[in-house]
């Protein structure tokens, strides 16, 4: 009888997996660039009510005057639902502290998709998914060419854009971003210089004129750059409005003014992105408004965005924006705590639900890192003889077979939403390839067996497995693994590895830390395990530095000591090869090729420990239109740049009062 239920269970999931499985494998269209985007002058241009009233007060000039004479164009064919009306509010939480609006300077807005409402990059990297190309798309390039030679990167920028202020945005706002931002090291911006070396030569940025730039690399092609010119990493700043505040062109100014030169009660920002921060109430609110100045339009010549605000609740955890979906007072989450995936599920099947599930893609990672480096962190001879253990591979193979995954998988969610990770990527991962993964499956036996052989016996019969030989001869095998508190589904995942591990004869011991403490630990190298989300891995193309040591902070479990000290194990200098040839490979098939090699050289080296790998799915309002099918809640980017928010549009009748209405966008004159 017993056993008749748990087969039927079985099969229940069995067949939930197929079905999850074929309607993932589903086709999303695909597009060619022109299809989503072109940049031309339209007949005719048109504005939301608000703004014409605003003309019509002589407060703003007519909306011609504001756009690009050719400004960008989302069309008709690429859009799911086909051009919109104006109004509604987008309501939505952010978990996160607003800190403030100098961007390029590592200032966090609160993330949460307040970062992607505001900021523009060069090129689009969250239209790539929807792309025949599986490249970044245009946005404020309008296009770009290689010399022949690889050597130089031209790029034309949309010419007569505006800031939301009226100030015009050309190539001296790109350089000051480059030069003065990313390059300067008294900025703390994304990313550094490190990531603009190129054969060992930072790269160098022309301004040709307003709008045209020229990249001069020192090797060719290297296209790897494309995607970090895109949001956040290459996020345009405002040069009119932090020139005054960089030391370099005000010498009464500190580095320290110019980071926090744009607190967040100075409102509004100056933005290039479809809404503005106009009300900000620290652990209450933000408010954005549609950008008067927004650059682009649809086919009718409406200038976008469709949604006229944005609302971000403030919250202390990042739970309560699912929780506020539920309660129908939130219109998007992307769900990463699979502890509530089936009550959200359950939800989205109600009659008369407000939301929906979209579909993800297998991207939600977790997994074990095992710290590698001789250097980094070690302070004393267990950390030494613990390092020296975690860098034989039979012990991670002995770990490896310690967990049961399929049980961790049905005891967080059951059904078909969570799944054993080998190790490596995620299956749904951009460049995947499920015959280069080498697993070491639950085999608790294996694992003794393993364990013995690296001599390990449990000499005074207290279950727990001693050292036999070296500095900690007579210990027991005991191993602690850091976690972030925030990370709720990591705790869980802890929690069951606890048991799992004793079963070999491991002593497993959770230190649960704040995720300031722990990033503080990560980058002192202060830890012996790690459980975390690996959320990076499932775009590899777009952050090459981090799959192997090619930086001295990456990858966060070999981190190089001090002197750029680092004995690299005998298949990471392979890894490194395979990492430099990436970023110089401009075919997505020899790309392939190499990442390939790359994923059997991490997994049959369990270069990090796969535990479970889950779908990321999106839980969104039903009254949304324009929604792409299929769109990913985190890819080569988050929800927020994969959807294009500015082409979202609710029918009329649908529509939610604005917290603010009528308010537009106005800057003092001072
Ligand atoms: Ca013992």
């Amino acid at each position: 009888m017993r056993r008749g239920f748990t087969l039927l269970v079985a099969w229940v999931v069995v067949i939930g997996l197929v079905t999850t499985a074929i309607s993932l494998a589903q086709e999303y269209p695909t597009f060619e660039v022109h299809e989503i985007i072109q940049y031309k002058a339209l007949p005719q241009y048109s504005e939301a009510p608000e703004l014409a009233e605003a003309v019509a007060r002589g407060e703003l000039p007519p909306v011609e005057e504001r756009l690009p004479k050719k400004p960008a164009v989302i069309m008709t064919s690429g859009m799911s639902d086909g051009p919109g009306v104006y109004g509604d509010v987008w309501r939505t939480v952010s978990a996160v502290p607003t800190a403030g609006w100098n961007w390029a300077a590592g200032v966090v807005g609160g993330w949460f998709g307040i970062e992607e409402c505001m900021q523009e990059g060069l090129v689009h990297t969250g239209m790539a998914w929807r792309l025949k190309t599986g490249e970044p798309g245009p946005n404020l390039a309008t296009h770009w060419e290689w010399s022949e030679d690889g050597k130089t990167l031209t790029m034309y920028l949309i010419e007569g854009a505006k800031w939301s202020d009226g100030h015009p945005f050309t190539a001296d706002d790109v350089l000051f971003t480059y030069y003065d931002c990313i390059l300067d090291p008294h900025v703390p911006s994304w990313q550094g210089a490190g990531t603009w070396t190129v054969g060992g030569e930072v790269a160098q940025l022309e301004k040709v004129d307003d709008y045209t730039i020229r990249w001069h690399f020192a090797k060719p092609f290297p296209v790897y750059l494309l995607w970090y010119m895109g949001y956040l990493n290459f996020s345009v700043a405002p040069a009119h409005v932090l020139k005054p505040y960089h030391p370099k062109y005000n010498p009464e100014k500190t580095y320290e003014d110019f980071i926090n030169a744009l607190p967040p009660h100075k409102l509004p920002p100056v933005v290039l992105g479809a809404w503005v921060p106009v009300y900000f109430k620290e652990d209450e609110a933000l408010i954005m408004k549609r950008n008067p100045y927004y650059w682009k339009v649809d086919e009718t010549g409406k200038q976008l965005p469709y949604i006229g605000e944005f609302y971000f609740r403030k919250a202390r955890a990042g739970i309560q924006r699912d929780l506020d979906l539920v309660a129908g007072t939130c219109d998007q989450t992307h769900l990463e705590t699979p502890g509530i995936f089936t009550f959200i599920s359950e939800q989205a099947r109600l009659p008369g639900a407000r939301f929906k599930i979209i579909p993800g893609r297998w991207t939600l990672t977790f997994a074990l890192e095992l710290n590698l480096s001789l250097y980094q962190g070690v302070k004393d001879e267990r950390d030494r003889a613990l390092r020296e253990l975690f860098r034989n591979l039979e012990f991670r193979k002995a770990i490896s077979h310690a967990i049961d995954r399929e049980t961790i998988a049905r005891t967080l969610v059951p059904g078909p939403m969570l799944r054993p990770l080998p190790s490596g990527f995620p299956s749904g991962a951009d460049y995947y390839n499920a015959e280069a993964v080498i697993s070491y499956p639950y085999n608790p036996a294996k694992a003794k067996e393993l364990l013995a052989g690296l001599g390990f016996r449990d000499t005074d019969g207290d279950g727990i497995l001693n050292w036999t030989s070296g500095p900690l001869a007579g210990e027991n095998l005991t191993i602690s693994v850091k976690v972030h508190e925030d990370q709720t589904a990591c705790i869980d995942i802890v929690e069951m590895l606890v048991p799992m591990l004793e079963a070999v004869g491991i002593r497993l011991v959770p230190k649960i830390v704040p995720a300031t403490v722990g990033q503080a630990m990560d980058t002192a190298g202060e830890f012996e395990f790690n459980m975390t989300r690996q959320d990076f891995l499932s775009a590899p193309y777009t952050v090459l530095a981090s799959l192997a040591p090619v930086t001295a902070q990456t990858p966060n479990w070999h981190r190089a000591g001090p002197g750029d000290k680092r004995d690299l194990l005998p298949f990471e200098a392979r890894m490194i090869e395979i990492v430099e040839a990436l970023k110089y490979e401009v075919s997505y098939e020899k790309r392939k090729e190499l990442f390939s090699e790359l994923q059997k050289l991490w997994t049959e080296n369990l270069y990090t420990i796969g535990v479970i790998e889950g779908i990321y799915n999106t839980a969104i309002t039903k009254r949304f239109k324009n929604i792409p099918i299929g769109v990913p809640a985190r890819l080569h980017q988050w929800f927020h740049l994969n959807v294009m928010q500015e082409q979202v549009w609710t029918p009329k009748e649908e529509q939610l009062p604005e917290f603010l209405p009528g308010v537009i966008v106005k800057y003092s004159k001072d």
